[in-house]
C-alpha cells in the first residue's frame, strides 16, 4: 500500500469515512459493516438508485430504523452490487488499521499537551502574592481551563470515534471469517481454499519443498441424499469434515470445495508422503458405520471417499495442480471408488 495510485485511493476512502461516520452517529445509525457499506456508497457516490432513495429518506425525514437500514442494504448493495461489500470491506479495513494508529497517536499528544497545561497552572498558582499577578493568574487559569476542557471534549470524541472505528474493525474481520468459512462443517470453503493454494505454492517455491494436494470426493452421495434426504446428507459431510480435521496435521489445511467435494493441502508433503496420507483418510473414513434416527438404530453402511492427489512439480500453478488431482480422483472413481489414485 505504498504506491501514489493506493495512496489516492487511501485518502478518497479516508475522507468518505470523515463524512459517512458522523453523518451516520448524527441520524443513530449504528456503524455495522452493512450499513457502513451503505453509507460509504452514498458518499463515494457511485450508485445513483442508492443515492435517489438515500435522498428521499432524508428530505421526509425519515428515521433510519433498522428496517430501513436492511432494505437499503439489501436492495442497492447486496442484490444490484455484491461486488462492491468486498471493495467496501477490503479498502476500508486497510483505512479502519491506518486510522487507529492515527488516534492513537493523536490521543498521546492531546494527553500530553492536558498534561503540561496542568503542570502550568499549578506552577502559577502557587506564585508570587502580588495583586496583579495574581489577576492575570486567574485570567490565564480559566483560559487554561478552558482549553482543558476543550480538550478533554475533543479527546472524548476521539475515543468515540476510535471505539466505534475499532467495532467496525472487529466486525469486518468476523465478516471476513465468515466469507472464508463453510457454514455446514466449519472448515474453509472454497474461496479460502484458493488463497491458501496461491500462499503454499509460493512458500514451496521459496523454501524448495514439494507441497502436495489432495480432492476427495464422498462416493455415490447422491443415493444417501435419495434414499435418506438432505438432512441425513449434511450429516454425512459433516462427519467426512470431522474425520478429515482429525486425521491430518496442524499445518494441513482442510476446505469443503463444493458439494461433497474437500480438498486437503499437505505443505513440505511429498508424493509418497502424501499416499500414505491419503490411504489413512480414506480407510479412516470407510472403516466407521454412521447410524442415524432413534437410537441410531439406522446404519448408514459403510461411507467411503475417492481421492485423487497432485504432487506440486516445477512450472505448476493452482489451475495445473488442481488439474492433475481432478484427473486423479477420476480415475479412482472409473477404477471402482473407495481408493486412492495419483
Ligand atoms: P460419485 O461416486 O461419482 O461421486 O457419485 P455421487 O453421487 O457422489 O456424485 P454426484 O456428483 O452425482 O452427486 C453429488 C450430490 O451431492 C448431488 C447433490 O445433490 C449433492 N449435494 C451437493 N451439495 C450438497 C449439500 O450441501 N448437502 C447435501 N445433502 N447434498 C449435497
Ligand atoms: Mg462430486
Ligand atoms: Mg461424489
Amino acid at each position: 500500500m505504498s504506491s501514489p495510485a493506493a495512496n489516492k485511493e487511501l485518502d478518497a476512502s479516508a475522507q468518505i469515512l470523515r463524512l459517512a461516520v458522523p453523518q451516520m452517529s448524527a441520524l443513530d445509525i449504528p456503524v455495522t459493516p452493512e450499513n457502513y457499506t451503505v453509507w460509504y456508497e452514498y458518499f463515494a457516490q457511485s450508485n445513483l438508485d442508492l443515492n435517489r432513495a438515500i435522498d428521499g429518506f432524508l428530505a421526509n425525514n425519515v428515521v433510519f430504523t433498522k428496517e430501513v437500514n436492511t432494505s437499503l442494504y439489501k436492495n442497492f448493495i447486496q442484490e444490484k452490487s455484491p461486488e462492491v461489500i468486498e471493495n467496501v470491506q477490503i479498502e476500508t479495513q486497510i483505512l479502519i488499521n491506518s486510522l487507529i494508529s492515527k488516534i492513537t497517536q493523536l490521543n498521546q499528544g492531546t494527553e500530553a499537551f492536558s498534561n503540561t497545561l496542568a503542570d502550568f497552572g499549578l506552577q502559577l498558582q502557587s506564585s508570587p502574592d502580588v495583586n496583579t499577578l495574581n489577576q492575570l493568574v486567574d485570567g490565564v487559569i480559566d483560559e487554561m481551563q478552558n482549553l482543558l476542557v476543550n480538550n478533554q471534549t475533543m479527546e472524548q470524541s476521539l475515543n468515540a470515534m476510535g471505539q466505534e472505528v475499532q467495532n467496525l474493525k472487529t466486525e469486518m474481520e468476523n465478516l471476513s471469517l465468515a466469507a472464508m468459512t463453510d457454514q455446514l462443517t466449519s472448515l474453509h470453503n472454497r474461496r479460502a481454499y484458493e488463497i491458501a493454494i496461491q500462499d503454499h505454492i509460493h512458500r514451496a517455491e521459496e523454501q524448495h519443498t514439494r507441497c502436495s494436494l489432495l480432492l476427495i470426493d464422498i462416493d455415490r452421495f447422491k443415493v444417501f441424499n435419495d434414499t435418506y434426504g438432505h438432512q441425513v446428507g449434511d450429516k454425512v459431510l459433516a462427519y467426512v469434515a470431522l474425520a478429515l480435521k482429525q486425521c491430518v496435521r496442524g499445518d494441513d489445511f482442510v476446505a469443503r470445495y463444493g458439494g461433497e467435494e474437500f480438498v486437503v493441502l499437505l505443505p513440505n508433503t511429498h508424493f509418497h508422503d502424501a499416499l500414505q496420507v491419503a490411504e489413512t483418510l480414506r480407510g479412516r473414513i470407510s472403516e466407521r458405520r454412521l447410524a442415524i434416527g432413534k437410537d441410531k438404530k439406522l446404519s448408514l453402511g459403510a461411507i467411503t471417499v475417492s481421492i485423487g492427489l497432485a504432487s506440486l512439480q516445477k512450472g505448476d500453478d493452482a489451475e495445473t495442480l488442481f488439474s492433475r488431482a481432478d484427473k486423479a480422483l477420476y480415475e479412482a472413481k472409473s477404477d471402482g471408488r473407495n481408493c486412492v489414485r495419483g
